[in-house]
């Protein structure tokens, strides 16, 4: 096992690494910006480094600073968290090189995984379905207006090496089509110093179904079971839960047997998701791996009882998964709500600032993880998440009640959150009837006809 281990990331999931290696009885490193400098989880590293100022650029993504953190402090191993250096594969690599592990999976891997276009190309090689696409990159508008020809309007432009939904253009009709290939470019590569871009059938109205894997160096995969992220504002997820409501067990068979599939082909290990829509006749289409651990991830903690990112450290230190797939129980229903500094009175405007109330719920069946508390500045040069509030219960329809009690206890003033909106959907009845998917929140509380 490792010594000590540099947690390359801050806020939630900072906190989060760090549980896990006390858990695990490792030591722990904190990195953070002189924007974070007051961050209170800093306290409960054995130490914590300075690597830059605010801009993330200078200092969460500046490998080098980190490499040196890691090196001064003696630390064997890295956790990348989620978001910054988490999914980049020349880090990954760099890391090895310089004789520290990267908690993570396999940086070919990642490499081939994180284009999309790429994944999709082993998604149809290892036969998962992937939403009918472009063959590839597109370079030229007479191929884009052929495969619109073919596939018909409405298509979605997408970046390669997109996330974050950037690089990401609905198109409608010829001309969207041609403008939206520029500006989808332009983006692409102002953010992934990649502009390439490929299209997708955009698929009206799907759900979001993703399933939770875990794989060692020897090959072994087990999924985790499914987590449906419909709940999205420009699709970007809201609530997240385990398992999917109405999803028959045939289909999330064949959606969870996909993934360990896909997963054993890229010759994946760690944990990671892979993500797919689901149409209104229950068809399932790949769309992409995260190779990382997630926001959401504590959902299949919850339905599991297996702790991911201590499963992701001790895969990382050599050892060999230590459960098969039948000994993966899903029981329950586990809910989360991610609590974002954002005003959802005001467009979802990010509301950083100083936390003058912060009363979280507790009591039976609640989880939050959270870096924040009062007193508690949020800076504004991140992003706005500042808790994960879950709920577990035997049945959904416990889980519903729990998180409509918990929602309501939840207390914070100083900043506005997202906290609101959340009381809003666990109110709505297609909501509490899992009538769902990623355009629910646009439609019913954004833009209602
Ligand atoms: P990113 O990596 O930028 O988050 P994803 O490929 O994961 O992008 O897609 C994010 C979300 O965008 C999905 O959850 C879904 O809501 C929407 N989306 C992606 N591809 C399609 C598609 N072909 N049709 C309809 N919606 C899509």
């Amino acid at each position: 096992m490792f010594q000590r281990v540099l947690v390359a990331n801050r806020g939630e999931i900072a906190l989060r690494v760090i549980r896990a290696c006390r858990d695990l009885g490792i030591g722990v490193v904190a990195v953070y910006s002189t924007a974070d400098k007051d961050a209170p989880y800093l306290k409960l590293a054995d130490e914590a480094i300075c690597i830059g100022p605010g801009p993330a650029p200078e200092s969460y993504l500046k490998i080098p600073r980190i490499i040196s953190a890691a090196e001064i402090t003696g630390a064997d191993a890295i956790h990348p968290g989620y978001g910054f250096l988490s999914e980049n594969a020349d880090f990954a690599e760099i890391c090895r090189e310089c004789d520290i592990e990267f908690i993570g999976p396999p940086h070919d891997a990642m490499r081939k995984l994180g284009n999309k276009n790429e994944a999709r190309k082993m998604a149809k090689a290892a036969k998962v379905p992937v939403v009918p696409g472009s063959d590839g990159i597109i370079t030229e508008d007479s191929v884009a207006l052929k495969f619109a020809r073919e596939a018909g309007y409405p298509i979605l432009i997408k970046a390669a090496a997109g996330g974050g939904g950037r690089g990401m253009r609905v198109a409608r009709d010829d001309k969207s089509l041609i403008e939206g290939l520029q500006s989808a470019r332009q983006e692409a590569e102002a953010a992934f110093k990649d502009g390439s871009v490929y299209l997708e059938k955009y698929l009206e109205q799907p759900r979001h179904i993703e399933v939770q894997l875990l794989g060692d160096r020897e090959g072994n995969v087990v999924h985790l079971y499914e987590r449906d992220c419909s709940l999205q504002r420009r699709h970007q997820k809201l609530v997240e839960e385990s398992p999917a409501p109405n999803l028959p067990v045939k289909v999330r068979d064949a959606i969870c047997e996909s993934a360990v599939r896909l997963a054993k082909a890229a010759g994946y290990y760690s944990a990671g998701t892979c993500e797919f829509l689901l149409d209104k006749q229950n068809n399932f289409y790949f769309i992409e791996v995260n190779a990382r651990i997630q926001v959401e991830h504590p959902v299949s903690e919850l339905v599991t009882g297996i702790d991911l990112v201590k499963e992701q450290i001790r895969i990382a230190a050599g050892e060999k998964l230590r459960f098969k797939q039948k000994d993966i129980v899903h029981r329950g229903s586990a809910i989360e709500c991610r609590i974002n500094a954002e005003d959802p009175a005001n467009n979802f405007q990010p509301s950083p600032g100083l936390i003058t109330t912060w009363r979280v719920p507790g009591g039976p069946g609640v989880r939050v993880d959270s870096h924040a508390s009062v007193g508690y500045r949020v800076p504004p040069n991140y992003d706005s998440l500042v808790a994960k509030l879950l709920v577990f219960q035997p049945t959904r329809a416990e889980a519903l009640a729990t998180m409509r009690r918990a929602l309501r206890e939840f207390a914070v003033e100083g900043i506005k959150t997202t906290i609101p909106i959340h009381r809003d959907i666990f109110n709505s009845s297609s909501f509490i009837e899992g009538n769902v998917d990623t355009t629910f929140i646009e439609r019913v509380f954004l833009n209602p006809q």
